[in-house]
C-alpha cells in the first residue's frame, strides 16, 4: 500500500484574498500535496488524524508572491559582462539557483526570467518543479528575440560579447517564425522580444529607436500564440512600445516613455505594463555609473525622469500592471522585489492592497498563470507566504525575511523566516 502524504494545516491565519482585495479573519487552508484542498472559516474543516498543523492565529497569509521579470544568472554588479567573460558558463549555473533561492526566501514562489541561456534555463526550471533544490516556480524565456541593427553595434567589446550571446537578432516573417519555434524546441515558456534599444545595450542602441517592421511583429505574436506561448516586449521608446501593443504582444516591459495615446491602446488591448522602476533607481547611482560605459548614463537621464509621471499616467488611465524587477541588472539585486512593491505605491500611486495585488493575482495574469497562482483558491496550488503582523496596513514588514515565517511552494514548506529549510 502506498503511504499517503499527511495533510498541511496552516490553521487559524488571516488571508490576505487577492481577488477581491480584502484581508478575511480567522481562516484555516487544507494542503494536500501541491495543491489547496480546502480553505475557509477557521475550523470549519474535517480534521484528519495524521493532519500536520501549523497555527498561525494573529498572523497574515499571503499568496506566494511573483516577479515577472529577473534575470537568474545576473548578479547585479556594474561589471557583470566583465565577469561572465572570466568565469565559466557552469559557474553561472549555480548563481542562477543562489539568485532564485534569494528570491524565494523573501516570499516570492513564482519568478520570469525574462532572458538567458537554453543549456541552464530549463534544466533549473526542472530541478526546481521536481524539488530537488527549495527554489520558486520559474517561467522562462531563453534567448530574447532582438532587431537587427539596433541591439549591439560599436560598444566596449565585453558589451557587444555579452549581448552578442544573450539574445539572437532576426529579420523577416519566416527568420521570426523560425526563432519563435526555436525558443519553443528549446523549452521556453514565452516569448522575450526587444523593439528598442536598452539602457545597458551598446552605443548605437537607442531607447527611442525601433527597427522591428509590424508584420515580423504580428508573425512573432501570432506564432508565439499559437503554441500557447505569450510575449513579453521591452520596449522604453514611444514607437516601440506602440508597435508592440498594435502587434498583440501580451507584456511590456519597463515602458519609461509611453505616450497617452499608447496608453489608450494598451488600455484597449488589456496589455500588461511591467514598470521595472527598480532597474532605472539601481543604474542611476553614481557609484554604479561610473563603472558602466559612459553612454549609459545619457540613455539613463532620458527615461528616468519621465518614467515616474508616465507610469503613474498608465496606471491613473486603467492600464493593467505587475510587478517585475529586472533584478540582476546592475545595482538592482535578487531579492528585492519588495522595494518595487513600494515604488508601486510611491511612484505610481497605488494603494497597498492594489500593490500587493499586483505581486499577485494581476502578476499570474500578466504570465498567464493565474488557473494555478495568485490567489488562495480551492484547487490552486498551495504558494502562499505566512509573515507577521499586516502588509496591508505596513508595507516595509515583507522588507525583512525575519518576518516571513513560513515560505510554502508546491505545498511545500521551503523557508522559514529568511533561511531555506526544504533539503530533498
Ligand atoms: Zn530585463
Amino acid at each position: 500500500m502506498s503511504q499517503e502524504k499527511s495533510r498541511l494545516i496552516i490553521k487559524s491565519g488571516n488571508i490576505f484574498d487577492s481577488v477581491r482585495g480584502i484581508l478575511k479573519e480567522n481562516q484555516t487552508i487544507v494542503i494536500h500535496e501541491n495543491k489547496i484542498l480546502w480553505c475557509g472559516e477557521d475550523d470549519s474543516f474535517e480534521k484528519e488524524s495524521n493532519d500536520e498543523i501549523i497555527d498561525v492565529k494573529g498572523k497574515t497569509i499571503i499568496p506566494g508572491m511573483i516577479d515577472c521579470h529577473v534575470h537568474l544568472e545576473n548578479t547585479a554588479e556594474p561589471d557583470y559582462e566583465r565577469k561572465y567573460l572570466r568565469t565559466t558558463k557552469v559557474m553561472w549555473h549555480y548563481y542562477a539557483l543562489q539568485n532564485a533561492q534569494k528570491h524565494l526566501i523573501n516570499g516570492f514562489t513564482c519568478i520570469r526570467d525574462c532572458g538567458s541561456f537554453p543549456d541552464w534555463a530549463p534544466s533549473l526550471r526542472r530541478i526546481l518543479d521536481n524539488g530537488v533544490f527549495a527554489g520558486p516556480r520559474l517561467i522562462i524565456a531563453n534567448l530574447p528575440i532582438s532587431q537587427w541593427g539596433n541591439q549591439e553595434a560599436i560598444g566596449p567589446i565585453e558589451v557587444i560579447e555579452y549581448y552578442g550571446r544573450f539574445s539572437e537578432v532576426k529579420t523577416g516573417i519566416n527568420g521570426i517564425k523560425h526563432a519563435v519555434r526555436d525558443r519553443r524546441r528549446s523549452g521556453a515558456d514565452f516569448i522575450k522580444t526587444i523593439t528598442t534599444g536598452g539602457v545597458l545595450h551598446g552605443i548605437t542602441s537607442k531607447v527611442d529607436t525601433s527597427l522591428f517592421l509590424d508584420d515580423e511583429l504580428l508573425a512573432m505574436t501570432e506564432e508565439a500564440h499559437r503554441f500557447g506561448m505569450h510575449v513579453a516586449c521591452h520596449a522604453h521608446g514611444r514607437e516601440g512600445i506602440y508597435k508592440a501593443v498594435k502587434t498583440n504582444v501580451d507584456t511590456i516591459e519597463h515602458g519609461t516613455l509611453i505616450d497617452e495615446e499608447t496608453i489608450d491602446l494598451m488600455k484597449e488591448k488589456q496589455t500588461f505594463l511591467i514598470p521595472t522602476q527598480t532597474a532605472g533607481f539601481g543604474i542611476n547611482k553614481p557609484d554604479i555609473l561610473k563603472q558602466l560605459p559612459p553612454e549609459v548614463k545619457i540613455k539613463i537621464e532620458q527615461i528616468i525622469l519621465k518614467m515616474k509621471s508616465n507610469h503613474k499616467l498608465a496606471f491613473e488611465k486603467g492600464v493593467l500592471l505587475a510587478v517585475g524587477t529586472d533584478a540582476g541588472t546592475p545595482g538592482n539585486p535578487h531579492g528585492t522585489t519588495i522595494s518595487e512593491i513600494i515604488n508601486m505605491i510611491e511612484n505610481v500611486g497605488m494603494t497597498t492592497t492594489q500593490a500587493l495585488q499586483a505581486a499577485t493575482i494581476q502578476a499570474a495574469k500578466a504570465i498567464k498563470m493565474e488557473k494555478k497562482i495568485g490567489s488562495i483558491e480551492i484547487e490552486k496550488c498551495a504558494d502562499l507566504v505566512v509573515c507577521n503582523g499586516n502588509p496591508i496596513e505596513q508595507i516595509s514588514i515583507l522588507k525583512d525575511p525575519n518576518n516571513l515565517l513560513y515560505v510554502i511552494k508546491d505545498g511545500m514548506i521551503m523557508a522559514e523566516k529568511g533561511k531555506i529549510t526544504y533539503f530533498n
